[in-house]
């Protein structure tokens, strides 16, 4: 058996284009999105993934603006920044780049972004709307995208048994939730999870969500299972792993994401689709 390719690129590649023709309908309208990105201190990694996303807003027509706070940025510099953003009715969404240097509390950023705007879906507003099913709050991006990439496997959820491998606020937890609500029933294992191999033996359907190449191996999967790799990890030569021996896992599964061009190009491309939703409510 080899799995069907989840090509992630390709299907972000058609949510950007419906997100720019509702882009071009909004500016007909008299409204411009805008997202602004809010970066503090100089992470070149975060530098990539900012440059990455102002370039994607650039491609649909969304305005993005940068806003950049030096690494020694106060909590207060950051919460006056964030509560001008907040009363900007030009700005619809607002990300602030994670991780925030040491010192700085992510929490109270979170919960100081209007919820409205918060298309990253961290508000703990938006984080219970996920968890009650409430509808109408902002999903945070990666699960979106992993959704989404789920849903073109036309393979029904009601009654599969997922296996989520991280638990962390922005991957692990929200995927469950939303896995959840698609009827699946749904395990969440972690870094202190006891025989990992044997829970995802278990799963139709497999995220893995940890940061460590070469972690899942061919024989932890079920036989025709999605699988679904959201690690993205440097190696020793530059480029980019997942956490899923692809070689071996491609010979068992059903659908399986590749590393790059998986869950990645998805991401952004919910971000846009989030920013819109944004603007089309305000
Ligand atoms: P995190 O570090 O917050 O969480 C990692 C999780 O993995 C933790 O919950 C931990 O319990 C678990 N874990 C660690 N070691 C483990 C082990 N040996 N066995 C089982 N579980 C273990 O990370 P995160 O922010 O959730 O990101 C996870 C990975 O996904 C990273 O590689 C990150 O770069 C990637 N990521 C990719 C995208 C994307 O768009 N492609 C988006 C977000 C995160």
């Amino acid at each position: 058996m080899t799995a069907q390719i989840l090509d992630g690129k390709a299907i972000a590649a058609g949510i950007r284009n419906t997100v720019k023709q509702q882009v071009e309908k909004l500016v007909q309208c008299g409204t411009t999105p805008g997202l602004a990105v809010v970066l503090v201190g100089d992470n070149p990694a975060s530098q990539v993934y900012v440059r990455m996303k102002e370039k994607a807003c650039d491609s649909v027509g969304i305005r993005s603006t940068k806003h950049l706070l030096p690494a020694n940025a106060t909590q207060s510099d950051l919460d006056t920044l964030i509560e001008r953003l907040n009363a900007d009715p030009q700005v619809h969404g607002i990300l602030v780049q994670l991780p925030l240097p040491a010192g700085l509390d992510t929490y109270q950023v979170m919960r100081l972004i209007d919820p409205k705007k918060d298309i990253d879906g961290f508000h703990p507003d938006n984080v219970g709307r996920l968890c009650t099913g409430e509808g109408d709050g902002f999903i945070p991006c990666t699960p979106a995208g992993i959704m989404e990439l789920i849903r073109q496997t036309q393979r029904p959820l009601t009654g599969a048994k997922a296996v989520v491998i991280g638990r962390s606020n922005i991957v692990g937890k929200p995927i469950a939730m939303l896995l959840l609500q698609a009827n699946a029933t749904v395990k969440i294992c972690h870094s202190r999870s006891a025989d990992l191999a044997a829970e995802c033996q278990s799963a139709d359907v497999l995220v893995s969500a940890v940061g460590r190449p070469g972690l899942v191996r061919g024989d932890w999967i079920k036989p025709g299972a999605i699988v679904i790799d959201v690690g993205t990890s440097r190696t020793a030569d530059g480029s980019l792993a997942g956490d899923v021996c692809f070689d071996e896992a491609v010979k068992v599964a059903g659908f399986i994401t590749p590393v790059p061009g998986g869950v990645g190009p998805m991401t952004i491309a919910m971000l846009l689709a989030n920013t819109v939703i944004a603007a089309e409510r305000s």
